[in-house]
């Protein structure tokens, strides 16, 4: 069965199919600038160059539209009807607490989704688009929804409530709910076969380190912490977001440099990170240019980033009383060798220790640890949308 996975941001639309039983990519694109002058569809089938279609998408059915158009084109199409597409499935950020898992979705869950929009504002509402556009234009194809949120439902109460005044978390659902769940939930099913072991005997530490960065602690195959909380602003540094800080800083700062709610969120969420550390960038590799310059502060942002995710292998592996394996994911878990080196380093007496010769490579699954290390150290690249395909497989079969 061919899955149609459909990730709809406000004014873009990334789009897979994904052949099920063959777990294959069949053709993936993404819409631009949709709603707004000059939008484009760029579209790949898996085995030839890309097209760029130049058209206006005035709304996500326009988008939706185009893209069905482009599946089904003899030039560079790869189905030849629609009944091709057996089910979509959604990315949808924010399941609060409504869902513990990937469902169906009716008008319900539709509510239900829209009842989240206060939790993930900027999220949900282009996610509820994309569904609305693909039940008008594919009108008998069953709807799916995965949600970032519903690996972490498993987290035991302890771990997700914050200690502020119960009653926010009665009035305004204010908890941990953690984000990265279908990529945390992947790469701890990839982890289990590459150690040939099930799933359920195994406590793993995951890290998914990119622009958004997260840790999560998976005990058994379920999610018992996350580094992220009540908003994807907490954990460790990321990219340009400030991760975990004494939130007496925000009043503190608000007052002296008389900031506005929105400008002290603007600092935290888009000036701070490695990029507001530097000064230069979010990106590591531009962090790493910088350091081989002999540029200090580029340094003391890495090391402050390695710090911080070393710091939570410690404390996860802490709640979860051991550790099996450490797991690499993302663009940098997945690329950056010299980082995963410096995370990992002086955790040789948890039993964590990377062999330098076998940590050389760059996105593709491979076992990185030492032969001594007790504990393995895992490079796994992530694959959020074949992890969307598959449970949607699941079911609409
Ligand atoms: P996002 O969180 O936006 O999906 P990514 O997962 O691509 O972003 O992560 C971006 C980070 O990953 C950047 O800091 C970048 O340095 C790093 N990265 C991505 N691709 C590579 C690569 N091929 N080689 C080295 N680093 C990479």
């Amino acid at each position: 069965m061919n899955i149609l996975i459909i990730n709809a941001g406000s004014s873009s639309l990334k789009y897979q199919l994904i052949d099920a039983d063959q777990k294959q990519l069949l053709a993936k694109g993404l819409c631009e600038r949709i709603g707004i002058n000059g939008s484009q569809l760029k579209h790949q089938p898996n085995d030839s160059e890309p097209v760029i279609i130049k058209t206006q998408m005035n709304n996500h059915s326009d988008a939706i539209k185009l893209v069905v158009d482009a599946l089904l084109s003899p030039t560079h199409g790869v189905i030849s009807s629609m009944s091709e597409i057996g089910a979509v499935g959604h990315r949808v950020v924010h399941g609060g607490e409504y869902f513990k898992q990937s469902v169906i979705i009716d008008e319900s869950v539709k509510k239900a989704i829209e009842n989240c929009i206060e939790l993930a504002p900027l999220h949900n509402p282009p996610n509820l688009i994309g569904i609305e556009a693909c039940e008008h234009i594919m009108p008998n194809v069953p709807q799916v929804a995965v949600f970032d949120t519903a690996f972490h439902q498993t987290i035991p109460q302890e771990a997700y409530m914050y200690a502020i005044p119960y009653e926010y978390y009665e009035k305004y659902k204010i908890r941990k709910y953690g984000f990265h769940g279908t990529s945390h939930k992947y790469v701890s099913q990839r982890a289990a076969a590459i150690l040939g072991k099930p799933l359920e005997q195994l406590k793993l530490v995951t890290l998914h380190l990119g622009n958004g960065s997260s840790v999560t602690a998976i005990n058994k195959g379920k999610s018992v912490d996350t580094s992220m909380g009540f908003t994807p602003l907490a954990g460790v540094p990321m990219g340009t977001r400030s991760g975990d800080i004494d939130p007496a800083i925000v009043f503190f700062l608000m007052e002296k440099e008389h900031l506005s709610i929105e400008e002290i969120s603007d600092i935290l969420n888009k000036h701070s990170g490695v990029c507001g550390i530097s000064g230069i960038s979010s990106d590591l590799r531009d962090l790493d240019n910088a350091v081989a310059q002999g540029d200090k502060k580029a340094e003391l942002a890495l090391d402050i980033f390695a710090y911080n995710v070393r710091k939570y292998i410690g404390t996860y592996s802490a709640i979860m009383g051991g550790l099996d394996a450490v797991v690499f994911t993302a663009g940098i878990g997945e690329n950056n060798s010299e980082m995963r080196k410096i995370i990992v380093n002086g955790l040789t007496y948890k039993g964590i220790k990377i062999d330098p010769e076998k940590n050389k490579v760059k996105g593709v699954e491979a076992d990185v640890s030492a032969d001594k290390a007790t504990v393995r150290t895992l490079v796994i690249p992530t694959n959020e949308e074949l992890m969307i395909a598959m449970e949607t497989f699941e079911l609409v079969r």
